[in-house]
């Protein structure tokens, strides 16, 4: 088992000051993989105060100095990625490959893309005779789930140091070793001591001291909403800045016509990646009346196509879902929808063939799902997909924002009719024909998905103040 019991506060790996041991569970195999002391308000305390002392010193450093260390930054990521993709994969069960190619990879992606943004980003104009300046917020407070941890920690930590920031990361308590291995990259990159700090623990307690510190300045939150809402209300009483990143429901708007063989394979693929829990997962698809029978056959087939293995194995498989709370969750949705009338084309509840361990779920589609159903509006977290019938392009358009959530909306079909839709929907990202992507372009929701934006110059100066300055010389 690995063991990363200490905290990394003011530059130094740490004993925690009285929390607690907890085992992180492997999703393939149910055992033990790694321990980690959930913290307490006293560590919280004293990363806070490191952070606050770091300051001083780092919100006052060049440019070029940040351009400098991001890149040295860069070069320990990319030494680390084995490292990094093993304890992601072993922790919170995507396979080793998908691990490898996309996991780890995609918070070096947030590195990369921010120390470009940084050279080219203006942190002075003049408005009239006045000025206005980009300057950084001071100590940030970060909380971050597991689906695509480096991922979201990254999204983070890259803007937050390039903006001159200090900070306090919280990672998922159920996927901390990855955490842990970024904090010794930023050690050994040459990250000033208070500038990056680790207290690992759980929503409750370290979660709950960063949201309401008063030393914190601003809390950035990437998780359910259910705990965002939890973490803006303990931030209220000290006014600071709350940043969330929250759930969604994404849409897959097949436009009638489409060519489904074509378009479906790419945008389906976003329910079965990472085993679908990826908060953009475009899950709810709606299809024209007239091709529903031909989309249900596609989709199964993509469906049925799709392996289930251990995250151990290397391979083109999904792996199992992060623990048993939300393998019971997803099983619990499946349920309801054919409760209610749903029909199951394939997959269904219960643990594929041939496996009585681990939390692996069927890929699975339902079809003759409707607006009442609760797998319509909750986020299921899980390799499923849903296809609803609409009658013509406006009612797709109104289901496709009949949803609490406005994170992403994807599009399935002509791509020049696939634009003049999206201005229609109401979601921080349209994605036509294919599920993700768009590195550089802002990240974040409309609606209950949240408030603030991830990535590139949108993402810098989300993480800094703006101060007018009236009277200097001309
Ligand atoms: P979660 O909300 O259970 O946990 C996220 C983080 O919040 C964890 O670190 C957890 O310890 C902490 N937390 C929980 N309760 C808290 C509280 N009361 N106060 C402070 N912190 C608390 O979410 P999860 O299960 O880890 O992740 C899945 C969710 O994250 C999904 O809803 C998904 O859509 C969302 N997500 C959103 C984005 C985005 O960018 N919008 C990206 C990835 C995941």
């Amino acid at each position: 088992m690995k063991s990363y019991l200490k905290q990394y506060i003011d530059g130094a790996w740490v004993d925690s000051d009285g929390g607690k041991r907890h085992e992180v569970i492997d999703p393939s195999t149910e055992q033990p993989v790694s321990e980690i002391t959930l913290g307490s308000t006293a560590d919280v305390d004293k990363a806070v105060a490191a952070a606050k002392k770091a300051f001083k010193t780092y919100s006052q450093t060049s440019v070029a100095d940040r351009v400098a260390l991001l890149e040295r930054i860069i070069e320990e990521y990319k030494a680390r990625i084995p490292d990094l993709a093993a304890a992601t994969s072993e922790e919170m069960g995507a396979p080793i490959g998908f691990a490898n190619m996309a996991q780890a990879p995609a918070g070096l992606g947030y590195f990369i893309g921010t120390l470009a943004a940084l050279k080219e980003f203006s942190f002075s104009e003049q408005v009239g005779k006045n000025r206005v300046v980009h300057e950084p917020v001071g100590v940030v407070g970060m909380i971050t789930p597991w689906n695509w941890p480096l991922n979201q920690i990254c999204a983070k930590v890259a803007p937050a140091l390039a903006a001159g920031n200090t900070m306090v990361l919280k990672p998922s308590e159920e996927a901390p070793g990855c955490a842990v291995i970024l904090a010794e990259i930023l050690d050994k990159a040459g990250v000033p001591a208070g500038v990056f700090n680790l207290v690992n623990g759980d929503g409750p307690g370290v979660g709950a001291a960063l949201s309401s510190h008063k030393d914190v300045d601003m809390v950035s939150f990437t998780g359910s909403t259910r705990a965002g809402i939890a973490v803006a209300q303990a931030a209220a009483a000290t006014v600071k800045r709350v940043h969330q990143e929250l759930g969604g429901k994404a849409p897959n708007l097949v436009i009638e016509g489409a060519d489904l063989a074509t378009v479906l394979p790419p945008t389906v693929q976003g329910v079965l990646a990472n085993s679908g829990q990826s908060c953009i997962a475009p899950t709810r698809m709606l299809v024209h009346k007239s091709q529903v029978a031909d989309a249900t056959a596609v989709v199964k087939g993509i469906m049925e196509a799709t392996q289930v293995d251990a995250a151990s194995v290397m391979g083109a498989h999904i792996g199992p879902v992060v623990n048993k709370a939300q393998y019971e969750k997803i099983q619990g949705l499946i349920q309801s929808a054919i409760d209610e009338g749903a029909t199951l084309v394939t997959g269904g509840t219960g643990r594929p063939d041939g496996r009585n361990a681990g939390f692996f779920v069927k890929p699975t589609l339902l079809a003759d799902v409707t607006p009442e159903m609760r797998i319509y509006r909750e986020e299921t977290f899980g390799p499923v997909a849903t296809i609803t019938s609409y009658d013509d392009a406006d009612q797709a358009v109104e289901m496709a924002n009949d949803t609490d959530y406005g994170l992403s909306a994807t599009i399935s079909g002509d791509p020049a009719e696939a634009s003049k839709i999206a201005p229609k929907l109401r979601a921080g990202m349209v994605t036509i024909n294919a599920w993700s992507g768009g590195g550089g372009t802002p990240f974040g929701g409309y609606k209950q998905s949240g408030n603030g934006r991830e990535g590139g110059k949108y993402g810098l100066a989300d993480f800094m103040e703006l101060k007018a300055i009236v009277g200097e010389p001309a």
